[in-house]
């Protein structure tokens, strides 16, 4: 028989594994036993198990054979330690109910204090503490606990009645209240229940604590519990535990005192105590807001200005048992720890402990202070900050204490604060920004035409577009702020004002964007700039001793190698020149190209870009400075090129000499139904061999002279996009080894460079033995390769995604998490054969992928040599490489 019921506290010091471990016992019941083994004061008590609650749950709500019998026996032990009966008329015990899973999750039942009072045991209550206003205030609190969250009575009915009999009395505070008043007010509430239940308050304390104990159970199904597991990737299957516990209270005059606490600033990572208690209370009182907790620590007070006593000043003897307690908590569980504790007339008692919850920053700071402490090793440190999380320390973000006016709130789509002149189209925002000033840029929703506006821009904001929205995955590649779906806003692009609620704002207004928690404010909020150097800075070079894969970026201009170089990156994994074709000096050519009837009308168009792109190519080599950069060629169909608006047309046409009729035209011939599996990618390169050879052109004309200039020589490695088959790769490989022939006998230059592929399509993955023949790496695409395992689109999947998530159909959306059962599979497939055909070949991932923390670590397992991210993901791959590695 496994055991269901696991007791602690008192002589129940010896814990076994399965009453260690959260998944049994839930982190509240885990903990409490852990505490109590340590010799630390906790009320004894009792534990029922996750499993009972699946159990029960399975079997129609109803407690499996023996527990009944667990359970008397584990109260028993309660009793015996306290040395009182549970509903012992004359010195009665009383437990609280507490709900533990094995994370902490709001949505559970709320607990229930002082159970086991009822007409009979308050008054034994009032005799054996020869307190009787505080038996009654319990017993009050009771009813009103148990009703609420038993019953599923409304609150409010008993709110209101604690309010009129204190507005009677012409009381201000719950504390002024006597023991008559309180009387009084349980035969109301008793009342009530009667009046709304058509049957009385249960007095029996038997029933009284099955109730409790099936409401824990019932609540781990209820809607609001459902909600939060989704929301947080939690299974339904795991169960909450139920803690049943002896009641001490710090409800029994000045000398009792219950409160919550930190072991260190959550906030900064300070290494000083952090709470709030309040003498006098019960509980939830801190967190219920009905009276102000008062400082722990005078030096908090003393910041605060605060003038009610801290903790320390007015209890310091109880005061010193609590800080030993930290001490003693640090040093067992070797991290920063969240408390609950109560004060009993002096003494101390533990309720609760468990791993508090921290802001990126404190994280950080608490991780290598630890270290230097010698409380925990590197790896441990390692392990300890979220990856994530460093999202929030890389961007500028808003000053926290500055005021906020704010407009509306939308999706956090791109973190990082931004404030600016709001513009409402990609062109202004460009304009704008050429003569120096700070723009946001405001529209519907964005598309690849405004990418030159969202990079002029300091932060972008969407009214409609989910968090892979373009807007959305664009910001975050670019590392600009976004607000996108901030449905509110309302543009009204002629007369160029923005309606937002019943507030009017035109273009040039100033407006404020918060990425991290996506609200829109008026007027510029100052910001603080991100601290790349202190312990950031050690916690980085701790896992780049840590990791195994290089950490390379997705960037394509001179600023993004940069930043991305100042993030740590080491090369540049995906270069996608598609980007640097919207350019406004260049679109133009780029058209004429795309609609020339012929070979020779693209060539004189592309004859004008080539110069331009040889100076962007110059430009990523310098800055990339010797290290490996992959230049992908032109990938996307053309139309996305081509001209919409009239006016466009009419340029192109006194560019060109063409007429706008016969421009219409080309442009309609060019349309596809389906784009994305249409005239794109290598494609493009096969049928127009000129577009790829003047890009290949371009890179070895710009790596001789970057390598002649700067004496070090760039090794570009040229990726061929979307490739299905080996023969293609062997026909284009043989095109750019033909322009690089051609380069270095003109220049005199001789350089190393890699031709190789991307694998984005099932094909080439199942065909990458034979592909590995012709391409010295691989990049595995993988948003491409997602979209066409899954026959799911990109860029239409925003509709349904997001119910297949809540479904449970994927666990994470499969275009932010790499889908590691199904696309995973061809990664690790097309690894192992093309590493059978060639041993020593490069393997990357490119793709938002290459970001995601959990991707990484799949990565890390197929034994990839590098992932690539966007600038501002690049300390986050370094961080997860270096836990996967340590994993
Ligand atoms: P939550 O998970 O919402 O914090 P808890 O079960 O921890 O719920 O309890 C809510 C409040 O009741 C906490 O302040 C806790 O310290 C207090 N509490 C719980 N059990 C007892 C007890 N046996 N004696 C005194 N206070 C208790
Ligand atoms: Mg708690
Ligand atoms: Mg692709």
């Amino acid at each position: 028989m496994t055991q269901t019921v696991f007791t602690f506290g008192g002589n129940a010091l010896h814990t076994n594994a399965r009453q260690r471990d959260k998944t049994v016992t839930g982190g509240k019941g885990a903990n409490l036993a852990e505490m109590a083994s340590i010799g630390l004061p906790v009320p004894p008590g009792f534990t029922i198990t996750t499993e009972e609650c699946v159990s029960y749950l399975q079997h129609g709500a109803d407690f499996s054979d023996g527990l009944k019998a667990a359970v008397a026996e584990a109260l028993q032990h309660i009793e015996a330690t306290v040395g009182k009966g549970f509903g012992d008329a004359s010195d009665p015990l009383l437990v609280s109910v507490r709900s533990g899973a094995r994370v902490s999750m709001p949505g559970m039942m709320d607990t229930v204090l002082n159970l086991g009072l009822n007409d009979e045991t308050v008054e034994g209550l009032a005799n054996a503490s020869g307190d009787a206003r505080f038996a009654w205030d319990s017993y009050r609190r009771f009813i009103q606990m148990y009703s609420d969250v038993v019953l599923g009575l409304d609150h409010g009915l008993f709110e209101e009645a604690l309010e009129i009999a204190k507005e009677d009395k012409g009381y201000y505070a719950d504390t002024e209240m006597e023991r008559e008043d309180w009387q009084a007010l349980v035969s109301q509430y008793k009342g009530i229940v009667d009046d709304e239940l058509g049957r009385p308050f249960p007095q029996d304390v038997t029933e009284q604590l099955w109730g409790a104990i099936r409401a824990v159970f019932d609540s781990w199904d209820s809607d609001r519990a459902k909600v939060y597991r989704r929301l947080n990737d939690i299974p339904s299957d795991w169960g909450t535990a139920v803690n049943v516990q002896a009641m001490v209270f710090g409800n029994m005059g000045d000398t009792s005192a219950t409160g919550v606490a930190f072991t260190r600033d959550p906030a900064t990572g300070e290494k000083a105590y952090y709470g709030e208690y309040l003498i006098n209370a019960q509980g939830e009182d801190v967190v219920a807001g009905i009276r102000t907790p008062q400082y722990l620590t005078k030096a908090a007070r003393e910041a605060a200005n605060a003038k009610q006593p801290s903790m320390e000043e007015a209890m310091p003897d109880a005061y010193a048992q609590l800080a030993h307690v930290f001490e003693l908590l640090e040093k067992h569980y070797k991290d920063m720890q969240d408390i609950e504790f109560t004060v009993q007339q002096g003494t101390l008692w533990m309720l609760q402990t468990r791993s508090g919850k921290r802001t990126a920053k404190a994280a950080l700071k608490m991780a290598v202070d630890m270290v230097g402490e010698g409380l925990i090793d590197e790896e441990t440190a390692i392990a300890r900050v979220d990856p994530m999380a460093l999202d929030q320390l890389l961007h500028p973000t808003l000053d926290p204490d500055a005021p906020r006016d704010i407009l509306t709130s939308g999706l956090p789509a791109s973190p990082g604060a931004a404030s600016g002149k709001i513009v409402l189209d990609a062109d202004t925002a460009e304009q704008w920004a050429q003569r120096g000033e700070k723009v946001i840029l405001v529209r519907v929703e964005t598309s690849p035409e405004d990418i030159h506006g969202m990079h002029a821009a300091q932060g972008i904001l969407t009214a409609r577009g989910g968090m892979t929205s373009h807007a959305a995955v664009v910001a975050r590649g670019m590392g600009r702020p976004c607000v996108s779906g901030a449905s509110a806003v309302s543009i009204d692009r002629k007369a160029k004002t923005l309606r937002i609620g019943n507030r009017e704002l035109k273009e040039g207004d100033t407006l404020t964007l918060d990425g991290a928690n996506g609200q829109v404010m008026a007027g510029e909020v100052p910001t603080i700039e991100p601290e790349l150097a202190g312990d950031f800075g050690t916690l980085m070079e701790w896992a780049d001793k840590h990791r195994r894969m290089r950490v390379r970026t997705n960037a394509e201009t001179p600023e993004d190698c940069r930043m991305a170089r100042q993030f740590g990156a080491e090369g540049i994994g995906l270069c996608r020149t598609e980007h640097m074709f919207f350019d406004a000096g260049r679109i133009s050519a780029v058209r004429q190209m795309i609609l020339a009837e012929d070979e020779k009308g693209r060539r004189a168009a592309l004859e004008k870009l080539l110069p331009e792109q040889r100076k962007d190519f110059r430009e990523i080599f310098e800055v990339m400075a010797g290290l490996p950069c992959t230049i992908r060629l032109l990938d996307p169909p053309l139309h996305e090129f081509l001209p919409h608006a009239d006016a466009e047309f009419e340029e192109l046409a006194n560019a060109t000499g063409y007429g706008v009729d016969h421009l219409k035209r080309r442009a309609d011939e060019l349309h596809e139904f389906n784009p994305m599996l249409g005239h794109r990618g290598c494609r493009l390169g096969i049928t127009y061999p000129e577009i790829y050879e003047m890009q290949a052109r371009a890179i070895f004309e710009a790596a001789c002279e970057v390598a002649k200039d700067s004496g070090e020589a760039p090794v570009p490695e040229i990726m061929i996009p979307l490739v299905a088959t080996k023969r293609e790769l062997e026909l284009l490989k043989a095109l750019v080894d033909k322009v690089a022939v051609q380069v270095f006998g003109e220049t005199g230059c001789t350089l190393e460079y890699l031709v190789g592929t991307m694998i984005e399509l099932p094909r080439a993955a199942l065909m990458a033995g034979e592909i590995a023949e012709e391409g010295a790496f691989f990049s595995f695409g993988t948003n491409d390769l997602t979209q066409t395992t899954l026959g799911v689109s990109r860029d239409d999947s925003a509709r349904f995604l997001n119910v297949y998530v809540d479904r449970g159909i994927f666990a994470r959306d499969p275009f932010v998490s790499l889908d590691v059962d199904g696309v995973g599979q061809l990664v690790e497939l097309a690894a192992e054969r093309g590493r059978a055909t060639r041993p020593d070949i490069k393997l990357g991932i490119c793709g938002e992928h290459g970001g995601d923390p959990a991707s990484i670590a799949f990565c890390e397992g197929v034994g990839l040599d590098y992932v690539s991210a966007s600038p501002y993901r690049v300390p986050i791959a370094r961080l997860a490489a270096a836990q996967a590695a340590l994993n």
